[in-house]
């Protein structure tokens, strides 16, 4: 389990895996209900929504320190 850095929740790293399908550019499309990541310093760093990864991409020094 991956710890949401914003809130503390734990996330289900498979879930926030989860593909809902690919664009037809063979990006990856993924469900923000289920979780959601961003690469940061060279480490996957996961969000139980999309609410949280903006709090942390606004200020991710506040955050990362907890990681
Ligand atoms: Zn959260």
């Amino acid at each position: 389990m991956a710890k949401d850095p914003v809130c503390g929740k734990e996330i289900d790293e498979e879930q926030a895996r989860n593909q809902t399908g690919q664009t037809m550019h063979g990006a990856t499309e993924v469900d923000p209900q289920q979780g959601t990541r961003m690469f940061h310093n060279g480490v996957w760093m996961y969000f139980c929504g999309l609410e949280c990864r903006s709090k942390f991409m606004a200020t991710p020094e506040t955050y990362s320190a907890q990681a």
